[in-house]
């Protein structure tokens, strides 16, 4: 595995690849790999000849109050997983690379980006959108890897590829979880044992409206009761503070007032200090697991 800090050199191998007819797989992290990334690896490992994962935190889509300075980082320890996974090459670029001085362009998916996550932290999608698009057109992957974890920013990557006519493959994987369900995240690092438990309350409460989706079968399901029963799990835990709760149209963000076709339910938490997030998607007919391939609107 090669380590590539310089856009060029990465646009070169990624020419070079394409030009002899391979298929190239991209995965964007911003590294303190965990086994939820590295799902997302194998399942690019399979699909794909050349095996690119990215590594790079990115300023601009942290607010200025955010964790930028703090966020978990061990390109070491990224660099060592990725070689067990057979990545073929690791693309940390440093900021000035990415936004070198006089950088002013920066993609805006209208409305998709200001809601939900996006009014918690104005100008996040707008820079995730930005630097997405950076890597597609650095590394030009045939196929793209993201995590369900982060349901809104799979529905914004979704449409900016639709609408700006990428030649990108979106493949959505499963949210990666520990045992008693928290969902794998680089912030979880930030947790201490009491939070780590407390954190649990996101899953149990997307667990409560699995359940009361399936209670009623093939009938639509009041969205209000949903949020009512989340809103209780969460509120039970001392250590939690709900940020938002979202129970939308899986594709388009529309507040549901019924669950009636395929729902996102989403929700933020600050748990302590640390802000988690985590969502699934349900519907009337069957309950799905989240984000599973192939299951996605
Ligand atoms: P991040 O490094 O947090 O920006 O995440 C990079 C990619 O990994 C994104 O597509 C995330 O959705 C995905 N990801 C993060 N955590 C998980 C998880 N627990 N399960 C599946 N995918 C994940």
């Amino acid at each position: 595995m090669e380590l590539i800090r310089r856009i060029h050199l990465m646009r070169e191998i990624a020419r070079e690849a394409r030009g002899r007819g391979k298929k190239i797989g991209l995965v964007p992290t911003m590294g303190a790999l965990h086994d939820g990334h590295l799902y997302l690896v194998r399942r690019a490992r399979e699909l794909c000849d050349l095996v690119v994962v990215s590594v790079f935190v990115n300023p601009t889509q942290f607010g200025a109050n955010e964790d930028f300075d703090r966020y978990p980082s061990d390109l070491t320890r990224d660099a060592d997983l990725c070689v067990q996974e057979g990545v073929d090459y690791l693309f940390s670029p440093s900021a000035e690379e990415m936004y070198p001085p006089g950088f002013r362009t920066y993609v805006e998916v209208e409305g998709l980006s200001q809601v939900f996550e996006g009014a918690s932290r104005p100008g996040h999608f707008r820079g995730v959108a930005t630097v997405v698009l950076k890597l597609f057109n650095i590394v030009r992957p045939h196929f793209s890897f993201f995590g369900q974890k982060d349901g809104q920013q799979v529905i914004v990557v979704r449409r900016m590829i639709r609408d700006l006519n990428l030649e990108v493959e979106l493949v959505v994987c499963p949210t990666q979880r520990d045992a008693d369900g928290l969902a794998l995240s680089s912030r979880n690092a930030y947790l201490s044992p009491e939070e780590r438990a407390a954190a649990t309350c996101l899953y149990r409460a997307l667990e409560r409206a699995r359940e009361l989706v399936e209670e009623q079968g093939d009938g639509p399901c009041d969205a209000r009761k949903i949020e009512a029963a989340m809103r209780e799990v969460i509120e039970s835990e001392p250590l939690a503070r709900l940020d938002y709760l979202a129970i939308t149209d899986a594709e388009t963000l529309e507040r549901l007032d019924v669950v009636d076709r395929q729902a996102l339910v989403a929700l933020a938490v600050w748990i302590g200090e640390t802000r988690l997030i985590d969502n699934v998607i349900l519907s009337p007919k069957k309950t799905r697991q989240p984000g599973a391939e192939g299951e996605q609107p």
